[in-house]
């Protein structure tokens, strides 16, 4: 029964005769069919092995089927994120500003410039695109820019403090998420991490007393995702770079989300701009493309002239370079921050800006379509590493639905996909990182999703 049932399964060259195959080769590529055909002529062999009866030969070709179309679909896939956390790290941080994509667009299309110096007619240098863009707008003396800034700072460790002492405060001995620890990536440079203070307070003193023995630099690393409260304290910026350059020693500061404005102007705590670490005495500052600069995914360094030169030689700065699509995007998105345009043309900054009103004139003409829902107060997080507990006031469009979890479930089915989150039983969606051309996609989505 069992070998018989075998023994008429078809071979891979009579499923190949069948009729929608030559569709499929056309559409997938005849490789593509074949392997198809034979996973799921294998899976309807292990079937029959394990007793089951044999499928028909239509189900055959239909899990083939399911087979190519899922190892085709993309998994990286755009999504309408209506959580309201605008640096979203899960849902890819800062969308690029309409200049951005376009230098994206161009750079990738073709052949571009990025290491060739049109006037000489030679070859020039990569890292000069973002930099001088980046002297302008922080007053560094110098820049480089990298993959990412888990990348910068391990690079300007690795070339600065590889086999000595760098001392960094048990405040900020942070681990920022995706595996980025502060610990954890000085031991990987070959720094020798040197603790000072508690875990909530840290004096000038505790530096102080480190200093006794010789070391390369002080590290001072923004702690990002979390906040002490209570019983705390460190002594300012520019008293601990004081300190580093009375003892001859370098101050590095990673600023983590690295904002090129104020915060505050938009309800926030102040988050610690660029201008104003170099401006303490930090002789290099480390910050990301992707947080609140809202460009792309980059590790900037800007700093000494003298040490920016010592990064770019080490063979690490190499491994860790940015590609021409980072670049373009990168250089574009700074412009913005020249012109003073960057709360109109950047993304995330126009999505900060939006008022209580404007967003809930929003979330109420999505009610008003949907016939359904209500528009309610809530809150906002900025994410990214940045501002943590700091949160913007919004109006969310409320859903009461029996089962919540089912329609977040059918919202993450909807093409494009809708994030939305739950609280007190009904679905929340925040008009805020909503980007307006999707809102009839939105819209579409939910009609879906509440329909059942
Ligand atoms: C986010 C962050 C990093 C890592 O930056 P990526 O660009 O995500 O690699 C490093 N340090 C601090 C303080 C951060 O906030």
């Amino acid at each position: 029964m069992e070998m018989s049932d075998l023994r008429s399964l078809p071979s891979v060259d009579q499923l190949l005769q069948a009729e929608p195959i030559s569709h499929w080769i056309e559409q997938f590529g005849r490789p593509l069919v074949v392997d198809a055909l034979r996973e799921a002529l294998a899976s309807a062999r292990s079937a029959v092995q394990s007793g089951r009866p044999l499928a028909p030969r239509v189900s055959l070709l239909e899990n083939a089927h399911q087979r190519l179309e899922a190892w085709l679909t993309p998994t990286l896939r755009p999504v309408i994120n209506a959580s309201g956390v605008v640096l979203h790290t899960n849902l890819g941080r800062a969308p690029l500003s309409r200049a951005a994509l376009d230098a994206v667009q161009q750079a990738a299309a073709g052949y571009c410039t990025l290491e060739y110096e049109l006037v000489r007619g030679s070859r020039g240098s990569r890292s000069a695109h973002a930099e001088a863009l980046l002297i302008r707008l922080t007053g560094a003396q110098a820049a480089l820019v990298v993959n990412n800034n888990a990348a910068a700072v391990l690079l300007a460790l690795t070339a600065l403090a590889r086999r000595k002492r760098v001392i960094v405060s048990r405040t900020q001995l942070v681990e920022i998420g995706g595996g980025f620890r502060v610990p954890e990536v000085m031991a990987q440079s070959g720094a020798r991490l040197v603790e000072v203070g508690a875990t909530n307070r840290v004096h000038l003193s505790d530096y102080q007393n480190a200093l006794a023995e010789p070391a390369a630099l002080i590290l001072h690393a923004h702690s990002s995702n979390f906040r002490i409260i209570g019983f705390t304290s460190e002594p300012a910026l520019n008293e601990i770079a004081a300190l580093a350059h009375q003892a001859g020693i370098l101050f590095v500061d990673d600023l983590g989300s690295g904002a090129l404005r104020d915060t505050a102007r938009y309800g926030l705590a102040h988050e610690p701009t660029v201008q104003e670490s170099l401006a303490a005495g930090s002789d290099l500052v480390c910050f990301s493309g992707d947080k609140l600069l809202g460009g792309p995914q980059a590790g900037i360094l800007v700093g000494q002239a003298d040490l920016i030169a010592r990064i770019k030689k080490h063979p690490l700065a190499r491994a860790v370079r940015a590609d021409k699509l980072c670049l373009a995007a990168l250089s574009a998105t700074l412009v913005h921050y020249l012109k003073d345009e960057a709360e109109r043309e950047i993304p995330i900054w126009r999505f900060i800006a939006q008022t209580p009103q404007q967003l809930g004139e929003r979330a109420a003409r999505w009610a008003a379509e949907l016939g359904q829902g209500e528009v309610i107060e809530g809150r906002s997080t900025v994410g990214g590493g940045s501002l943590p507990e700091e949160t913007l006031p919004t109006r969310l469009l409320a859903l009461p639905a029996r089962q919540p979890n089912a329609v977040l479930a059918r919202l993450r089915r909807a093409d494009p996909p809708v994030i939305a989150y739950i609280e007190n039983d009904r679905v929340l969606l925040d008009p805020r990182t909503v980007l307006p051309e999707q809102e009839t996609a939105l819209l579409e989505a939910l009609r879906a999703a509440l329909a059942g």
